[in-house]
């Protein structure tokens, strides 16, 4: 195992992979920080998750490793899950402005995310249409004397031509030296899917909601959907009024039909989860009741995938789980020259992104220090171990909703950048609690209107 020795320096050489919203925040504070930064980006435009491609993969349930990847999840209705108030950075917030909104909506459409994005991105920065295929780390790591520690390898996606776009793409490759290398891949590309005896067997057609993107497919269908996560309740509130039957496979006590919840839906039905499914098209559910579907549609999540990373065993993803990472960022054997913004699952992704960005960068300049290797390793060991009494699954190790404010507030404290505000945490926590109890109804029907305006104030006040 080696460890990457880094004097500290004001102007690192370092690569960013992903110029989504936490590539573009990590950019940015890079920059501001005095390091000389290059965002490689495999698509034509920034945006990442926010970027809504129509189109979906040819294989619905992403098992193939060499498919050819649509990056986005969204489907074409997609509209936030959190108020815009706290969905943006501290920085630079996601408030309607004349100069790009188009969706003036306290939870907008997708559309609205990813001009804010556009309007955000120092796109100079974006080599775009490059794909990095292979990060690794030179030899001896401490490679000062080589100009930096880390080989990029990137190929062309694709090639601007005078007359347009050359789709044929991909054979110019090239090789970059860098002080440090920050991923920031995304984390909603690769399917993981619930594997129920049966399943493989089972003659109905199968899709990730990686893959969904309207509701005509599903027109007089049986549908059911596995999981109960936001893009579960979207796309069963969505589909239900065509549909046949809509059926949620769900962990937990929760057999509440949904129209108990004044949806109106009388064709939508609540299961435990799935027990095993039958050669014949029943799906037979943990508690012996039965149905005969057309379709299931597993929203299940995403698999953390690295594709590009050779490190040796030093990063593994083991059970959904990324580590060993110190407060989910640095891997203590290599940092501060390798990071990865934004592994947190749910909570506050743009804001998150942005605390974990100016840490990373005032810990590259060495204006910020990092505790000893052996210290790291042992507060990564005492996490693990706080969850394992918990209960918590290895999968779930980067959902930390309950301790976000707390994570959010120790970064900030890093960083010598303010915590969460008063009205920042109750409307957060009232976001949560409105999309469980009312989930068709809480992106209109709000009662924080006065969190609003205070949230206005003080962004005025900031950016003044
Ligand atoms: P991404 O946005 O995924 O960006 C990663 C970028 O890396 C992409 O541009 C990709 O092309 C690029 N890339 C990947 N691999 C390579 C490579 N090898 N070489 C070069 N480039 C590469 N968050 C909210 O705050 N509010 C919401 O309402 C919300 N709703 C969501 C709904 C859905 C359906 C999903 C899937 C996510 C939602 N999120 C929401 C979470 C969202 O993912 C984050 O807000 C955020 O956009 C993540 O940004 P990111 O930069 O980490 O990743």
């Amino acid at each position: 195992m080696v460890q990457t020795l880094l004097k500290p320096s004001p102007c690192r050489r370092v690569a960013v992979i992903g110029a989504g919203a936490g590539g573009l925040v990590a950019a940015r504070e890079l920059r501001r920080e005095g390091h000389h930064v290059i965002v490689y980006e495999r698509e034509n435009q920034v945006g990442g998750t926010w970027l809504y491609m129509p189109e979906t993969e040819a294989d619905l349930l992403g098992r193939d490793p060499a498919r050819p990847v649509v990056h986005s999840s969204l489907y074409r209705s997609l509209r936030t899950n959190l108020p815009r108030e706290v969905m943006g950075f501290r920085e630079y917030p996601f408030v309607v402005r004349a100069d790009w909104s188009i969706d003036p909506r306290r939870f907008p459409s997708h559309t609205e995310v990813l001009a804010y994005l556009k309007g955000f991105a120092i796109e100079e920065m974006v080599r775009f249409d490059t794909e990095v295929v292979k990060v690794e780390l030179l030899k001896g790591g401490g490679g000062e004397e080589h100009g930096g520690c880390w080989r990029v390898k990137s190929r062309k996606t694709r090639t601007t031509k005078k007359d347009g776009i050359d789709w044929s793409g991909g054979c110019e490759e090239s090789d970059e030296v860098f002080d440090a290398v920050v991923v920031c891949n995304g984390h909603n590309t690769e399917p993981r899917i619930a594997e129920c005896p049966g399943i493989q067997r089972w003659p109905g057609k199968q899709i990730h909601s990686h893959n969904y993107r309207t509701p005509e497919p599903f027109k007089d269908l049986v549908v059911v959907l596995i999981g109960y996560g936001t893009s579960s309740v979207d796309i069963s509130l969505e589909i239900a009024p065509i549909s046949k039957e809509v059926h949620l496979a769900i962990r937990g006590p929760s057999k509440i039909a949904m129209h108990d919840r004044g949806h109106g839906f009388s064709n939508i039905w609540f299961h435990p989860m799935i027990k095993h499914a039958q050669e014949d098209g029943a799906i037979v559910f943990e508690d012996g009741t039965s149905i005969y579907a057309d379709v299931i549609l597993h929203c299940t999540g995403y698999k953390y995938h690295f594709p590009f990373l050779d490190m040796d065993g030093v990063v593994r993803v083991d059970d959904n789980r990324v580590g060993p990472l110190y407060k989910h960022v640095f891997p203590p054997l290599l940092a501060p020259c390798l990071s990865f913004i934004g592994l947190l699952s749910k909570g506050l992704p743009f804001r998150v992104s942005e605390l974990q960005s100016k840490w990373v960068a005032g810990v590259l300049s060495g204006r910020i220090s990092l505790p000893s290797v052996e210290e790291m390793m042992e507060d990564v060991d005492n996490f693990y171990a706080q969850l394992e009494a918990a209960g918590v699954p290895k999968h779930h190790t980067h959902v930390i909703l309950t301790s976000l404010v707390e994570y959010n507030d120790w970064l900030a404290d890093q960083c010598g950048f303010p915590g969460m505000e008063e009205w920042e945490k109750i409307m957060l926590f009232a976001a949560y609690e409105s999309l469980q109890n009312r989930p068709g109804t809480f992106r209109d029907e709000w009662k924080d209107d006065d969190l609003a305006s205070k949230g206005c104030e003080d962004f005025v006040r900031s950016i003044s």
